[in-house]
């Protein structure tokens, strides 16, 4: 039994949802391999050898895996598929992207999301928002997965395995690289922060949400929001949290005008500690909160900042 992992990784380095899919796949049992598809990627293999548990590291090097377009490295993932018992991905953009196309090539039932592994083929996955976990079988040969982060600790350095290069597969010329946008912030990144300052529809307008922006300063905070306020136009929509958003579990989390609707509660309830700012002692937000502060958040905030120093 051996599970492959599909690394998500930028050709120079491994993004951290890789290390939390490769404790997913050593807890299926057996050995785990780690697939690079990549262009000038050594630095990434090399980075993937280092991680404990993975014995081997299976490099595909070529052009048409640069961008990491989706049908390339499924069709890179399905040459060796055979090999495997369990292939898995992160249940990030990338991996969502590409797993369904192995999934459906091998004729196979994805298991998406898993959050616990109970035995080599038995996961279980959040369903209804969260709201209730499924504990689901499978009887394919080959177990397709996607892994939510969350549910499992990164796996540490201190590997060694050997870099084994793969003969790429051909471009499907099906996509094209056109452009990339990245937005620039010198914040943590959301998914992979410690500490998240979230704000909602309370915060008002875009001038106002800045308020938590010394908050997020002090504390070496991302920064998050409801769908109320992304969809109001305060903050960009890639700081979405919740159902239809980010899934985060940081160390903290400052929900501050945010009501705690279960969409947003199913992106951030298994933080490690919840605050809650807001005016509204009924908001259900505080249901899942440990610190709860009922009151102005343009008061409570700025005084917070006082206080941190
Ligand atoms: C299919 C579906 C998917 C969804 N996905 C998501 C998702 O991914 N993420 C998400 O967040 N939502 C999602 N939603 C929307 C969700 O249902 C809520 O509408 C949304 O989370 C509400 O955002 P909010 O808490 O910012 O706004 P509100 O519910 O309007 O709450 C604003 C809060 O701010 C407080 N407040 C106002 N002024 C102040 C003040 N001055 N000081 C202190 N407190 C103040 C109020 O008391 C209130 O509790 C989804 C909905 C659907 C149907």
């Amino acid at each position: 039994m051996t599970a492959l992992v599909i690394a998500e990784h930028d050709n120079a380095s491994l993004k951290g949802s890789t290390l939390n899919t490769v404790t997913a796949a050593a807890q299926a049992g057996g050995d785990v391999h780690i697939l690079i598809a990549g262009h000038n990627a050594k630095a990434a293999a090399d980075a993937a050898a280092q991680i404990a548990g993975v014995s081997k590291v299976l490099l595909a090097d070529a052009p048409q895996f640069a961008d990491g377009l989706a049908e390339n490295v499924a069709e890179q993932a399905l040459a060796i598929a055979k090999d495997y018992s369990h292939i898995l991905a992160p249940a990030t953009a990338y991996g969502k992207n590409i797993l369904p196309r192995v999934a459906a090539k091998l004729d196979v039932a994805q298991i998406s999301e898993i959050t616990k592994v109970d035995s080599a083929d038995t996961f279980e996955r959040p369903i209804y928002a969260g709201n209730a976990i499924a504990t689901v079988q499978s009887t394919d040969s080959i177990k397709v997965i996607t892994v939510r982060s969350t549910g499992f600790d990164a796996a540490a350095t201190g590997g060694s395995a050997a870099v084994e290069s793969l003969t790429a597969v051909a471009n499907s010329g099906k996509s094209s690289f056109v452009s990339r946008e990245v937005a620039k912030s010198d914040r943590p990144e959301l998914t992979a922060a410690k500490i998240i300052v979230s704000g909602g529809r309370g915060m008002g307008s875009s001038e106002s949400f800045k308020i938590l922006e010394p908050l997020a300063d002090k504390l070496n905070a991302a920064m998050g929001a409801s769908r109320a306020a992304v969809d109001a136009g305060y903050v960009p929509n890639d700081w979405q949290v919740g159902q239809t958003g980010k899934i985060v579990a940081p160390q903290l989390y400052f929900a501050v005008g945010i009501s705690g609707a279960i969409q947003h509660l199913a992106g951030m309830k298994d933080s490690k500690v919840i605050v809650a700012i807001n005016k509204d002692e009924e908001a259900p937000i505080f249901s899942v909160a440990d610190y709860g502060i009922v009151g102005d958040l343009f008061e409570v905030v700025p005084e917070l900042v006082k206080q941190l120093g």
